[in-house]
């Protein structure tokens, strides 16, 4: 789909599950479940939408999935399919890693940076995309290298280490304008300095909604993950964010959701509702 000067492309990288009670926060199961169907583990389908934007000379990945270093265990437990990795999705446009120029990271939880490095032939990890800039918020990778009890079980520094060491990463300290026409925002509720992505067409722009509203049910304003560290900033953050949407006719993207990948929003008496766009 044409933004402005870009070409933009949705890629599936991978599918998951997680828990659907962590997924909700605090709204019960008889509510989401009619949305998200749990299986007999609780665990809800999940995806890891990407987001490709191509112009300018430029090939830019949003965010780089789930990778595929983990072991067994850990595949079994978050339900990891074998078979979607972001060099497969990249081969349907067709594109390899060696084409990207750009890799914006929204954070480094495992499931949006596991795809940062690869582990090759001689069982070193490396960058996945040799001859990319990868771009991260300074306040994400500090906090990422010291984070809670409460999160730190998302975070790898396999994910982010060896990109530093090659020299291909950019911390940056706000977010504002990174390339003409695209704009990173900013918000700090899911995880301190989780960056949204921000596409600028002619008619309609495109928003990647990130952690923020990773599932489409999730534009319901307390539908808000257990997950999130300040839950009520992520409240306020949802506010503006929708709001913006709906004034500007934005395009949403829902970076795990499998049923609805993008979608518009729209005021209602009760908040804001969705229309679900498929022709992505
Ligand atoms: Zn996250």
């Amino acid at each position: 789909m044409k933004f402005g000067r870009y070409e933009v492309t949705l890629l599936e990288a991978g599918r998951f599950k997680l828990d659907g009670g962590a997924m909700f926060g605090v709204v019960p199961k008889v509510l989401w479940e009619r949305h998200k169907p749990a299986d007999e583990k609780n665990r809800i389908a999940m995806a890891t939408n990407l987001l490709l934007i191509q112009g300018e000379g430029r090939n830019i990945l949003v965010d780089t999935g789930l990778g595929n270093k983990y072991s067994a265990k850990f595949k079994d437990m978050y339900a990891i399919e074998d078979g979607f990795t972001v060099e497969r999705a990249l081969a349907t446009v067709p594109l390899t890693v060696d084409d990207i120029t750009d890799v914006i990271i929204t954070h480094l939880h495992f499931d949006h940076a596991g795809g940062n490095t690869i582990r090759d032939h001689k069982e070193e990890i490396r960058p996945t995309f040799p001859h990319a800039r990868y771009y991260l918020q300074r306040q994400q990778y500090e906090w990422a290298n010291r984070p809670s009890e409460k999160d730190r079980a998302s975070y790898f520094p396999e994910n982010v280490m060896p990109v530093k060491a090659a020299g291909q990463l950019e911390l940056l300290d706000e977010g504002g304008p990174l390339f003409p026409d695209i704009e990173l925002i900013v918000v700090n509720g899911h995880t301190p300095g989780q960056q949204l992505v921000r596409v600028a067409g002619e008619e309609r722009s495109l928003l990647f909604a990130g952690d923020l509203i990773p599932l489409a049910p999730q534009v319901a304003i307390p539908w808000i993950m257990a997950y999130d560290l300040y839950p009520l900033t992520t409240l306020q953050e949802k506010k503006e964010i929708l709001n913006r949407a709906a004034e500007e006719d934005c395009l949403l993207i829902f970076e795990h959701d499998r049923d609805i990948q993008a979608a518009t929003v729209h005021h209602t008496e009760k908040g804001f509702a969705i229309k679900p766009v498929v022709t992505f």
